[in-house]
């Protein structure tokens, strides 16, 4: 296995980075990156998702601001640093892409194959897909070798780990820079190998779901199992409610991707999370999940 090692390669400098995608992750990736004194360029086909990202990287630096993190300056030249578009050949000149859009296949392969005809020939493209395999998607790049996965954590700013994960064809020099790269805008490195869900989806997912399994068999209530998880494992927040704040949607669909992807029951996703998505109960982006969000503090749904 490859694994963090580096051997003495010509790293490629990246200096502009392009972000394709500009909701919840890419914007966040986009203030690391600006935050960190890259140059970015922001492409998304959605004036509004554009538009949002500005306000919310603007904020996330004003908040920087004001806990002594960072000068009024250095926000003003971090601002400066993004240029936004939503035609995919505003991202031509950058040294590496990041592709952050929607979580479909077809879309990012859509991407993929009209980035050729635009980007420079050496240029490096990550994606930051948190379900598919990163060797399947750099067959639809005409560049396999510079490739590779580079999965942030939601939300990018408080976030600071980054999944690093090789294609079958990532060359070293690829490896190489990217590594650099998440170093530079100050976040750490877990190499994972290119298995679904990667390392902490693999770990994390099926703790939810066995949470939901303790729920659904009548183990323990649903502030039982948060405050056990959260007392009795010194966790910051409960299995139940961390599954509403990433999305019982998500969460499935998590399960799903290990259940199919390593064919092993071990990953069944829990029927009673099934039950909680149909409802349209799916988390505290809608005001109800496990929870419901109407009251201050929120109440157990059931
Ligand atoms: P999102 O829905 O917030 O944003 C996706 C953006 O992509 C939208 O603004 C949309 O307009 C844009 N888009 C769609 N098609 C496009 C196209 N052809 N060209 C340009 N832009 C296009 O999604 P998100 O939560 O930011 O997730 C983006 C990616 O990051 C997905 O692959 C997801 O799996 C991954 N990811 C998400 C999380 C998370 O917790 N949200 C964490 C890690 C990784």
């Amino acid at each position: 296995m490859p694994g963090f090692f580096i051997k003495d390669v010509d790293m490629v400098t990246i200096r502009t980075v392009g972000i394709v995608g500009a909701g919840r992750m890419g914007s966040g990736i986009a203030y690391a990156c600006a935050q960190s004194g890259l140059d970015v360029v922001l492409c998304d086909t959605s004036e509004d998702a554009l538009a949002e990202a500005i306000t919310v990287i603007a904020e996330t630096l004003d908040r920087s601001v004001r806990k002594g993190l960072l000068h009024a300056a250095d926000k003003a030249a971090a601002l400066a640093r993004i240029s936004t578009g939503t035609d995919l050949p505003v991202v031509a000149d950058a040294d590496l892409v990041i592709e952050a859009v929607t979580e479909n296949e077809q879309v990012k392969r859509g991407i993929f194959r009209a980035l050729a005809q635009h980007l420079k020939a050496e240029s490096l493209i990550v994606t930051n897909t948190s379900s598919m395999s990163v060797t399947h998607l750099a067959a639809s790049t005409d560049r396999p070798s510079k490739f590779m996965g580079m999965h942030f954590m939601n939300p990018v700013p408080a976030m600071p780990l980054v999944e690093l994960i090789r294609g079958i064809a990532t060359d070293e020099e690829t490896f190489a820079a990217i590594s650099d790269l998440t170093t530079r805008i100050g976040k750490t490195a877990a190499v994972a190998e290119d298995f679904p869900a990667f390392i902490v989806h693999r770990v994390l997912l099926p703790m939810i779901n066995e949470a939901v399994y303790t729920l659904y068999e009548g183990v323990g209530s649903v502030k039982d199992i948060d405050t056990a998880l959260k007392l009795g494992a010194n966790h910051p927040m409960g299995p139940l409610e961390l599954a509403d704040f990433i999305g019982l949607d998500t969460c499935l669909g998590i399960m799903q991707v290990l259940y199919e992807g390593l064919a092993d029951s071990k990953y069944r996703p829990c029927p009673l999370l099934v039950k909680y998505v149909e409802a349209g109960w799916i988390g505290r982006k809608v005001g109800r999940g496990f929870y419901d969000y109407s009251h201050n503090p929120p109440i157990p749904s059931r």
